[in-house]
């Protein structure tokens, strides 16, 4: 692990280098005085490797300006693509990444220690700030009869890769309607560049994604192959947005995509940023200095961001305590006391 973690940061600190050799940021303290940190994403065609990349690119970009004005250590960031959120906070307790984007819902479980890390809380986990809503969807195939939860009775569906945010709520939900793999037909384990060709492909009728509106990754089957988003709003998912803080309803808007001709009602998490107490308050508080104080620019690279609101950012999703690091920004702000 040790020996990876060197390996890996030593990878991710010339990468980091390599796309910041522009003459602003040549200066003798170039060398001296980084910090070099990465943050676990998702898929390449989700929204979490935006996320990670959109975070990276303010904060390298904030560095830059604070080494030209000598002003102390700079942050370099470098954002790879990872298995989902389950992986990203695994890779957070074993010090892998220094920050990680994490569901809602898992952010609870592991500080709790319940689902995914029954009977392991990790209490150094720290909340840094929420991000995009995220909607649980079932997307079905275009020819499938499947137009709610009891019609996937036999169908081959792929609940998500192992280490996925949306193999986790596929899970619970399955839990909530007492029903185990037997119940589908077949089930799958492709990750969520895999599985919208599947879909399209015929390979398999149905998938689960937990992520956010639109992205490249839904869009690839509901306007490349018009498969359809489901409604779910069971009784069994009412009660699980009643019996928990960390689920509620959701709604797809008509129009999103080519197949979703009227809103789509569905439940939800939060996207959220999350890191261990062990990282440093100076680390946090230039990560998340740079994310508030670049916000505009950020909201713009992409478009299920266009909501987000500091106010929210700062409590949504957030069951974790906040980093002493972004509670220092946030109370200078007076956003909190
Ligand atoms: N929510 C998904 C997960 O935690 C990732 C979604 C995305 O990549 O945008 O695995």
């Amino acid at each position: 692990m040790q020996l990876n973690k060197t390996l890996s940061h030593k990878i991710m600190g010339l990468v980091a280098a390599l796309g910041l050799l522009s003459p602003l940021s040549v200066s003798h303290s170039f060398a001296a005085a980084q910090k070099f940190i990465a943050i676990g994403t998702g898929g390449p065609t989700g929204v979490y490797f935006v996320v990670g990349n959109a975070v990276c690119r303010v904060v390298n970009k904030q560095s830059l300006i604070d080494m030209k004005r000598g002003k102390g250590s700079a942050v370099k960031c470098s954002a790879p693509s990872t298995g989902g959120s389950v992986y990203n906070m695994n890779s957070i307790i074993s010090q892998d990444f220094d920050l990680g984007i994490v569901q809602s819902d898992v952010q609870y479980e592991a500080f709790k220690g319940s689902g995914n890390f029954e009977g392991k809380p990790f209490k150094k986990l720290r909340a840094l700030f929420s991000v995009h809503p995220e909607p649980f969807q079932i997307l079905v195939s275009k020819d499938s009869k499947i137009n709610k939860w009891a019609d996937l009775k036999g169908k081959r569906v792929n609940i998500g890769n192992p280490g996925s945010g949306q193999r986790g709520t596929f899970e619970t939900l399955m839990i909530a309607n007492n029903i185990d793999a037997s119940f589908f037909g077949k089930v799958t384990e492709l990750t969520s560049t895999e599985q919208s060709k599947a879909l399209c492909n015929g390979n398999i009728d149905a998938y689960g994604y937990t992520v956010g509106v639109p992205n490249a990754g839904v869009a690839q089957a509901a306007d490349g192959c018009s498969a359809r988003i489901i409604t779910l709003d069971t009784p069994e998912i009412k009660k699980l947005i009643a019996d928990t803080p960390y689920f509620s309803d959701a709604t797809i808007k008509k129009g999103v995509y080519s197949t979703v001709t009227e809103d789509v009602k569905t439940f939800g998490v939060t996207a959220t940023v999350v890191s261990s107490s062990d990282i440093s308050k100076e680390t946090i508080y230039k990560v998340v200095r740079a994310v508030f104080e670049n916000l505009e620019e950020f909201k713009k690279l992409h478009p299920s961001f266009a909501g987000l609101d500091p106010k929210d950012m700062i409590k949504n999703g957030l069951s974790a305590p906040l980093h002493p690091g972004a509670a220092k920004y946030y109370k200078e702000k007076g956003w909190i006391k």
